[in-house]
């Protein structure tokens, strides 16, 4: 394998929301099916320290990873291409490149020099981007540029990859530039000069594209990717075409028949075989021929944005895979629901999630959920505020603890049965103070849990402020409610479930983070088998 670790950056051009961490991941597949080691690392131009405290309706799920960074949605692309964990390395903002720069001219490292945006921005830039590749890892790191060139906030992320080109000498960098070629109708043509326009903004930084992947709702005839390579200066075989897909899972697949791997392996002296992709094609194979469909109810309150629930929507994608059911997952609002529509909007369903979430809007509604499916026997998964509510209905209904509430929503509740972790309590600053990351969770013999993990331990991401409060605990247990996974060092409560149901689960952790391809979660394909079950049994 190589020595020295080569360097792929993508930026994205004409437009936002092409798809460059998809991008990014499907090449990465391929390159890691053909036996390098490969990372991705997003690099954010926003001036938050990170996604942490952005509202989902700014910027969709915030994504955790094992050692507690709270990163950009890309990273769980990121993960669940590739089956290999990510971390705070692999997500920078300009928040953090600043604050880095800030923190040392305050201890005086700069020895007197006036602190500037070149070379010391920039040069911080470098370095977040080589930790990986100088970290043994990788042969391979592939960087994406957030943000569209000609931003002005991404002005020193271009100039710092302008600079590792020099740097770093030939054959040791790569620049993939993903750009759309706009279908006029009116016309009825696919359109150049958009593209054209935004190699020519690159190249006013100095950086010359090696690649063009062309984002296009029609396929590019040879004439087009003649004209493109022609006017942007790139080989005719570098002009890789992006055509919409059905799935995100098919596009290393289309970049496999475009060449893409091949053009950029070429580009960095590096040898190309064939990709073994046996089992993400037996994933495919899976995933497009179901033998039969369920439907799932995701209650939450960001149900109308794609993105805010992403990990959760790929993980029942792997487990329908897993189980050769297609799950339809059917969005419900919230804050829509009461006790008099609650059968029509849910009694059909097949199994329900009550997904994670913060502050008070819309909790009732989850309440009232959970009372349904419990009462109704439907199988039912709870993802940490899902799993609190699950807690509070419960003591509401069954315990007859009639104002029971998470001191999240009522901080004078006569019964917090969820209530701050002491560790919280002194807290003040928002910005990644939660209990983060990945912990330990020892698991219940007697349990789903453990019949879903087949370990009595585990452990998963998590990401709250709030806990079961455990003076609680007996009077759930006696009554019916058990917590059958505990944190070993806290003693706090990371799973309930209710035996009498069918399959009553609630999780204060995120097991939708860790699921991928390779590895679907086995929450979620029990909770699928589970919901696939119920159905038959109708
Ligand atoms: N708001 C709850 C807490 O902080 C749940 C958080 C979540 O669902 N991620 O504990």
């Amino acid at each position: 394998m190589t020595t020295n670790p080569k360097y792929i950056f993508v930026t994205g051009g004409v437009s936002s929301s092409l798809g460059k961490g998809i991008i990014a991941a499907s090449l990465a597949k391929l390159l890691q099916a053909q036996g390098y080691r490969t990372t991705i690392q997003k690099l954010d131009p926003y001036i938050n320290i990170d996604p942490g405290t952005l509202n989902p309706y700014e910027h969709g799920e915030c994504y955790v990873t094992d050692d507690g960074a709270e990163t950009d949605l890309d990273l769980g692309h990121y993960e669940r291409f590739l089956n290999v964990p990510t971390s705070q390395a692999n997500n920078v903002t300009t928040g953090r490149i600043y604050q880095s720069v800030i923190d040392k001219e305050r201890r005086g490292e700069f020895l007197g020099k006036t602190v500037q945006v070149i070379p010391h921005i920039t040069d911080e830039i470098k370095r977040r981007i080589q930790i990986l590749g100088n970290s043994g890892d990788y042969d391979i790191v592939i960087t994406e540029i957030g943000g569209t060139v000609g931003d002005i906030e991404s002005l020193p992320y271009i100039e710092a990859v302008r600079q590792l080109e020099w740097d770093l000498g030939d054959h040791n960098t790569c620049v993939i530039h993903l750009t759309l070629v706009p279908y006029l109708s009116a016309a009825g043509e696919l359109k150049t000069k958009p593209t054209q326009h935004s190699v020519k903004t690159l190249m006013e930084s100095g950086v010359q594209a090696d690649i063009l992947v062309c984002r296009t709702e029609h396929k590019l005839s040879a004439g087009i990717k003649e004209k493109l390579a022609r006017f942007c200066n790139v080989k005719k075989e570098a002009v890789i075409e992006s055509i919409d897909a059905s799935t995100i899972y098919d596009v290393p697949n289309l970049m496999l028949e475009e060449g893409l791997d091949k053009v950029v392996l070429n580009q960095l002296q590096l040898k190309s075989v064939v990709p073994d992709l046996k089992r993400w094609n037996a994933f495919l194979k899976r995933h497009k021929n179901p033998k039969s469909e369920i439907t799932i109810g995701l209650i939450g309150k960001y149900v109308e944005l794609q993105d805010s629930y992403k990990s959760i929507l790929e993980a029942f994608i792997h487990a329908g895979a897993e189980n050769e059911v297609k799950v339809h997952v059917e969005p419900i609002h919230s804050e829509y629901l009461t006790e008099s529509n609650i059968d029509f909007k849910l009694g059909h369903l097949d199994g329900v999630l009550v997904a994670p979430g913060f502050g008070e809007r819309g909790i009732e509604g989850k309440i009232e959920a959970v009372r349904f499916v419990r009462e109704q026997n439907i199988p039912f998964l709870g993802i940490c505020l899902g799993m609190q509510m699950a807690v509070i209905e419960y003591a509401r209904n069954v315990l007859k603890l009639q104002d029971a509430n998470s001191m999240e929503m009522d901080e004078n509740t006569p019964d917090p049965v969820i209530n701050l972790m002491a560790s919280q309590k002194d807290v003040v600053n928002k910005g990644g103070t939660m209990r983060l990351g990945a912990w330990e969770c020892k698991i219940e013999k007697d349990s789903i849990a453990y019949s879903v993990y087949k370990s009595d331990s585990i452990n998963e991401r998590h990401r709250h402020r709030f806990e079961f409060n455990n003076s609680y605990k007996d009077q759930f247990e006696n009554s019916g409610m058990k917590a059958t996974g505990i944190n070993p060092e806290t003693g706090l409560v990371e799973i309930v479930e209710i035996p009498e149901n069918n399959w009553f689960v609630g999780v204060q952790y995120h097991p939708e983070y860790k699921s991928t391809v390779k590895n679907p979660h086995p929450l979620f394909v029990a909770f699928v088998a589970a919901a696939h079950k119920f159905k038959k049994k109708k």
